[in-house]
């Protein structure tokens, strides 16, 4: 009756992406791309616009993250069970991968809207008997191993991906690659639209790359050069073999090495940056190219607090799918703002006092929450920077709510978060740290919504967008940040939060701002948030409207799923 097929009687984007963040028990996400992507689907799904996501099964998950004695990461694999989540589908497929054939099979996951809207998500897997052994696991680890291992998942995803979705009949109107990690997919389409002329493999007006053009959009997320996925061309011909003739591969590629980045900048017809910033960042990184930006957004129902929630039903009722509702919070009077505030914040409290063993926080005190992946650019500890300085500011008046993972193999931004733990001891109960360990969406749902402001201090321009501070803004918790990514164009001094830091200017990557925003930081922190919060109550809860009725309203993935439909699909 509820037949998968009938996902296939309608032509379909199909969403491509390494991770994909729903819901905490499917732990195939490491971070901001996956929420994303899970964001991006459900909204979709809440829309009714006829999509089919695709990802990797990632068996073993990210990683659990916990800490020794000493404060050091410690990361377990995440065990948990596809086949008690998803359902298996009937069709494989086959990839070449180091000359042998592999084969991909993939799961569904419904994603269900409460306004009946239901979206496929794939998820591939290539633990399958019949495999090898080596290649049974190149679907279990995200972000795991070496070059050659990301390769063949890449392989898996971007060709085993088109190939699966037409084994199963799925009709695709656009491929949409959420950055470059799909980016071989155009390689698969590139051969199916090749014109039927015999013995003209090798020419390349046998290869029709307009035709792929048409087809594909492309959303890059990287701001830097050296984050960009590649790979030698020496690996490529060994695990990917002879897909495309390598002339032409190199043409769309890259001379040098296979940047999946220029792959899809050539190959797609619209292409965009994740904020208007990130946009022109990328445009100078890839001149010669036109690229565009649609600023990310965050699913309004999944990321607003059950105490904001039933306050947004009674005065704004049908808010959640129509979040432009939201631009009428002055309808909700301040108390009860403020009460389901403190409902948001007793809640994260408890929990903090369940993980951490017996840790109190006092609700009372003005409490800052940073949570992000824990690497270099971010600067958790930018805070830091002038112990005494800070303990002027916030003796008995400041708490601060950390969490966050580094990635396995990323020393430095481990030993940020071992110094976040020593400042703990060194500041006591005088200002009050925590970290929380294994930030994840559910970590992230009760964190945001339960601290008063929202911490952001990257290197600019390395944010390209930055969506917890949407997750705050939505929950009325102002932001404090860097002027990066989206909170260019959703800050408004003193209305929706506040700066760190010079205005953003001429796209560079100086970090000579440093010493500026860390004494801004201290500035405002001294002379504006701390007053407004303990003596303006009615000042600060204006603040708090105003992140919700003027950044909210507008940075969700509804009105950014309209823009991706009106200004990229529909193209
Ligand atoms: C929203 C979210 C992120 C992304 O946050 P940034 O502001 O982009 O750093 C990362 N991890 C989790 C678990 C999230 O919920």
């Amino acid at each position: 009756m509820n037949d998968w097929r009938r996902f296939t009687d309608t032509e379909r984007i199909a969403y491509f992406s390494m991770e994909i963040g729903l819901t905490t028990e499917i732990p195939t996400y490491s971070g901001g791309l996956g929420v994303l992507a899970g964001d991006t689907i459900k909204s979709a799904a809440d829309m009714k616009l006829p999509m089919v996501a695709v990802t990797l099964l990632s068996r073993k998950g990210y990683f659990k993250q916990s800490f020794s004695k000493e404060g050091w990461q410690i990361e377990e694999p995440v065990q948990w069970d596809p086949e008690k989540m998803l359902e298996l589908l009937p069709g494989k497929t086959l990839v070449t991968i180091e000359q042998r054939d592999v084969k991909v099979q993939a799961w569904l996951y419904r994603v269900k809207s409460p306004t009946s809207g239901e979206l496929p998500v794939l998820f591939l897997d290539t633990d399958i008997p019949g495999n090898l052994p080596e290649d049974r696991k190149i679907t279990d680890h995200l972000y795991g191993g070496d070059r050659a291992y990301r390769l063949k998942q890449e392989i898996v995803l971007g060709i085993g991906g088109a190939r699966l979705l037409r084994v199963l009949g799925f009709q695709i109107r656009k491929y949409h690659l959420n950055e470059g990690h799909a980016s071989l997919l155009t390689l698969e389409l590139l051969n199916r639209h090749r014109r039927p002329v015999e013995d003209t493999w090798d020419e390349r007006a046998s290869w029709d790359t307009h035709k792929v053009q048409e087809k594909c959009v492309f959303t890059t997320h990287t701001p830097v050069e050296a984050g960009h996925d590649r790979f030698d061309y020496d690996l490529v011909e060994k695990v990917l073999g002879p897909i495309i003739p390598y002339p032409l591969l190199k043409e769309l590629g890259g001379q040098n090495e296979l940047n999946m980045t220029m792959l899809a900048l050539n190959l797609s017809h619209y292409v965009n940056g994740v904020a208007k910033k990130h946009g022109e960042v990328s445009q100078a990184l890839f001149p010669g190219f036109e690229i565009h930006s649609i600023t990310n957004g965050v699913h309004p129902f999944t990321w607003t607090s059950p105490y904001l929630m039933s306050l947004f039903d009674s005065y704004l009722p049908g808010w959640a799918n129509e979040p432009e509702l939201l631009v009428r919070i002055d309808l909700i009077p301040d108390e009860e703002l403020w009460e389901a505030h403190l409902g948001a914040k007793a809640y994260l409290f408890q929990y903090i006092n369940e993980v951490l063993d017996g840790v109190q926080l006092d609700p009372d005190i003005l409490t800052i929450g940073f949570a992000r992946r824990a690497t270099a650019y971010k600067r958790a500890n930018m805070i830091f920077t002038d112990p005494e300085k800070l303990l002027e500011i916030g003796d008995g008046k400041i708490q601060l709510v950390y969490a966050g993972k580094a990635h396995p193999n990323d020393d430095h931004g481990k030993r940020m978060i071992q110094e976040i733990r020593e400042q703990a001891s060194f500041f006591g109960d005088r200002l009050k740290i925590v970290y929380l360990p294994n930030y994840n969406i559910d970590v992230a749902s009760r964190l945001i919504p339960g601290v008063d402001i929202w911490l952001n201090n990257p290197l600019r321009p390395l944010e390209a967008s930055g969506t917890s501070g949407m997750k705050a803004a939505l929950n009325g918790v102002p932001n404090f940040s860097v002027l990066d990514g989206w909170w260019i164009e959703g800050h408004i001094e003193n209305v929706t939060g506040w700066s760190i830091g010079p205005p953003p200017t001429e796209v560079s990557t100086d970090v000579s701002t440093s010493d500026e925003d860390v004494r801004d930081l201290y500035k405002k922190l001294e002379e504006v948030i701390v007053p407004l919060y303990y003596q303006d109550k009615k000042g600060w809860i204006q603040v708090m409207k105003s992140a919700i009725g003027k950044n909210a309203y507008y940075f969700n993935t509804h009105v950014m799923m309209r823009r991706y439909v009106t200004e990229a699909y529909l193209r």
